[in-house]
This record gives C-alpha cells, structure tokens and sequence, in this order.
C-alpha cells in the first residue's frame, strides 16, 4: 500500500520508520514545509515510554548518542535554594536536531520511503464514502498546485495542523497561556555542575520558572516559562528576547545568569504553548492522525514527543498484517479505542500542572513537571 505521511517531524519519521518494517507498505512519502536543514528547535526529554518504542522502532540503535541521561530533578526558588528534589527513572535529553537527523536517516534507510522538503499541503479531495472506508482521502494537494495520490494518509503536521482541520473542522486548539522562551547555552561549565539533574527554577508568586538541563557536548538547553497574560514579549527578535530575559530574571540564581549570558538570543525562539481539548476520533476512513495533530499537549507533561513515538508504534502493530484500505481503516478505529483515553489523561495532567504553575509555589515545593 502507498502511505502519504504529512509533516517529517517526530511523528511523521517515527511512522515512516514504522511502515518500513511491515510487508505489506510498499511505498512511504513524507511532505514536510521546510527546507532541508532549515532550524528545528531546541531539544526535548525521551522518556521511558518514548525510549522504550524507540527502542521497538529501531532496535539496532543506539538513541543515548543522540543526547544526555538525566536521573535526578531540583526544584529551586529564584534564589536557588532547594525547595525539593526527586529521582527520576532515567530520560534522555536530545537535541531536536541531532535527534530528527537521526530519525530521518532510520526513516529513509530501507529505501522504501522518500522525503520531499520545502513542500506544504494545502488541501485534500475525498472520493464519496464507499462503505468500506467511509468518507476517503484520495489525494493531498501541495501548494505548487500538484496533487499527490496515495492509499493510506497519516497527519502528522504538529499542533497546527492542517490535515486534522480538513479532517475536524470544529477542532480548535486552546488559547496560550503560558509561553516559553526556549534557548540553548554554551556553557560547558553549567553543564557540568548539572550533571545528571533536571533544574527548575521558581517565583514564589507562581506563574514565572526557568528550567535548564544539559544536553551533551557542554550545551544547556534551558527554557523561561511565564504567564502570558502577566509578562508580554511583542518583540521576538534575539535582541528584545536577550532585553526581556535579563529584566526579568534579575537577581535570580548564578546558573540562571550564568545561562543567560553564554547564550546566543538570535537562535532563541517564543514558543507559545497550547493543547487540544481530546478529539472524539483520531481517524476518518482511510486517514488517520498522530502526534501533536492528535493530541496537542502542554510542555509541562513532556510528553509531546514521546506521545508522538508511541502512537507510531501502536499504530504499526495494528497494521501489521492488514493489507487494504478497508482493513486499514479497521485498525485506525482500533488506535483511536486504544490512544484516546492516554490523550485525554495528558491533556487533564497538562491542566492540572498548569494551575498549580499560575500559583504560588505551594509550601509542599513546586509540581514535578513530567508525566510518566
Ligand atoms: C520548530 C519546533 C520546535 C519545538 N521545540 C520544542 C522544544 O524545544 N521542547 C519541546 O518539548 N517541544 C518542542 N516542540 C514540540 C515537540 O517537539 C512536539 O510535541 C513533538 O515533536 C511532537 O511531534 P510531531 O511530529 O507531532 O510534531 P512536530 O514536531 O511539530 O512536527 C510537525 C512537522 O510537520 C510539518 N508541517 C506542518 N504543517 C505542514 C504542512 N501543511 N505540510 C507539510 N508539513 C507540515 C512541520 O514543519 C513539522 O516538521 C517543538 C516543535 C517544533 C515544530
């Protein structure tokens, strides 16, 4: 069968992967907007969960060289003073883009799968229902005006997806109320001192952190979250986010300005966070979503990615052995009876971890912000 895979993220590589590996896929081709080596973010944790169907996906890999253990977190306040600490089961922080490198050549390494980049979907054409399949995706439309005919359609164009507004029109994400500015230091010194530990530091008013974490090769990968509605950045521009940061953590522990000051703004960017309220269906008929299409989740859960990673392998052990479009769709509505009650439990966890951040820092310490 001839799989379109929209958007060559986490999701879309990890189903490219897992499609490689089942007989009956003969063909996989994955559009994805941006150019080929263009920036893709800064990095995330893996977690068990995720480690662990990486580890279904590819077995032969050796992921831990994509980044750097963490074991431990240290929740702090501003000052940096230990508010409370916790062990972790081990996670892997990785860079986004060494990361997606190495997924991507896993992805097109069986040579049954191909990528086009600087390629964006726009819209899709449906055949009339069938009754096989119901309401069928026949083709994708890119914006040069060609369409690209295929079997099987898996959406993984991230949060703002196109193809689940095709798919649900009436599905809307939520507005953001927390933003992130996510940055990366060189700072080998930091970097050390971190060690194997997760540091988030607090306002003890609520609704203001910095987290930082090493990333390997003497990188910090360290983020501002804040209340959207309480501090403002209208300007995204490397000099006003530098400008802002060193406004607003002023007086805050030495490794918060020691990170401050060994990172280059211009490769920062402000993430502005938003989930989607859980979807009643993952699927329709020959098309199905996965990843941030599906199940949009906020930073707390840090579990963005690696939700991405186990959709894709629950998706392929269901799809094993089909070999129609009918069948297909069998096993689509299977993954949405399986994933669904995971999505809604992430995103209420999500909810839950971003009250208590609006809050003042309760005096049992700071929520741990993970969701196993
Ligand atoms: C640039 C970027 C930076 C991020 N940084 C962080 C971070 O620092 N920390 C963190 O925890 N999470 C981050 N995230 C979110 C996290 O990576 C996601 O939760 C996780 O990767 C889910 O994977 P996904 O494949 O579903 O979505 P994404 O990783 O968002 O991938 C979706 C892909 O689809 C492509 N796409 C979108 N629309 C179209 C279209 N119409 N046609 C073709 N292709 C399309 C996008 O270019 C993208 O490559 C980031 C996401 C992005 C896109």
């Amino acid at each position: 069968m001839r799989s379109i895979i929209i958007g060559g993220g986490v999701a879309g590589l990890a189903m490219t992967t897992a499609l490689g590996a089942l007989p009956h896929f003969s063909e996989s081709t994955i559009l994805e907007r941006r150019p080929t080596d263009a920036p893709s973010g800064m990095g995330f944790l893996l977690m068990p969960n995720g480690l662990s169907a990486l580890r279904e996906l590819a077995p032969t890999i050796d992921w831990s060289d994509a980044g750097h253990w963490i074991e431990r977190a240290s929740l702090r306040a501003a000052d940096g003073s230990i508010l409370c600490e916790h062990a972790l089961e081990p996670a892997l922080c990785v860079s986004r883009t060494r990361f997606l490198s190495q997924l991507r050549t896993t992805a097109l390494g069986g040579g049954r799968a191909r990528i086009l980049e600087g390629t964006r979907v726009t819209q899709r054409t449906t055949l009339p229902a069938d009754g096989a399949c119901g309401d069928r995706v026949q083709s994708v439309m890119l914006e040069t005006g060609e369409a690209l005919d295929g079997e099987l359609f898996f959406g993984c164009d991230g949060a703002q997806s196109r193809f689940r507004k095709m798919l649900f029109p009436k599905a809307e994400l939520s507005d953001a109320a927390i933003h992130e500015i996510v940055s990366i230091a060189d700072a080998p010194e930091l970097a050390r001192e971190l060690g194997t530990t997760f540091r988030k530091y607090h306002d003890p008013r609520g609704g203001l952190a910095v987290g930082m974490l090493a990333e390997g090769h003497g990188r910090v990968v360290w983020f501002v979250q804040m209340d959207a509605a309480r501090y403002r950045v209208s300007d995204t521009s490397g000099s006003s986010l530098a400008a802002f940061v060193d406004a607003t953590l002023d007086g805050w522990a030495a490794d918060v300005i020691e990170a401050l000051s060994t990172t280059d703004f211009h490769q920062s960017h402000l993430w502005k966070t938003r989930d989607l309220p859980p979807l009643s269906a993952l699927h329709l008929g020959n098309a199905v979503l996965l990843g941030d299409a599906a199940h949009a989740c906020l930073p707390f859960t840090s579990q963005g990615a690696n939700s991405a990673l186990v959709d894709a392998v629950v998706l392929a052990r269901l799809l094993r052995d089909v070999r129609t479009a009918g069948g297909a769709s069998e096993a689509f509505a299977e993954y949405t009876r399986l994933r669904r009650p995971n999505h809604r439990r992430l995103f209420l966890e999500g909810r839950r971890l971003r009250a208590a951040f609006l809050a003042p820092v309760a005096s049992s310490g700071p929520a741990l912000p993970l969701v196993a």
